[in-house]
């Protein structure tokens, strides 16, 4: 475990524990939160939701599946995009 994983953990829960980076199938039809048109990530200062690092910078799409089957829609950012894709964490991560 390390600050980054616990803050993750911290922010999710138990609730949501398979993240997918990037877009549902279907271009994001069955999201609310996700443009079809546009599925570049976009720059924000709003914290990741993941992990709730507040530096500024790309926010990409990801979701999760909630208890009741349901599409949960989540901008998170680069570091957390590495760690739910290949399980590599960001090092000297400071939040
Ligand atoms: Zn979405
Ligand atoms: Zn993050």
């Amino acid at each position: 475990m390390s600050k980054f994983t616990d803050s993750i953990d911290a922010n999710l829960g138990e609730e949501y524990s398979s993240i997918s980076p990037g877009s549902i199938p279907d271009n994001c039809i069955a999201c609310e939160d996700c443009d079809p048109e546009n599925e570049e990530p976009v720059f924000s200062s709003r914290p990741c939701e993941t992990c709730g690092s507040n530096l500024a910078g790309d926010r990409h799409n990801a979701h999760a599946i909630g208890y009741h089957g349901e599409i949960v829609h989540f901008d998170i950012c680069t570091d957390c995009v590495m760690y739910f894709a290949n399980a590599e964490e960001p090092e000297n991560w400071e939040g």
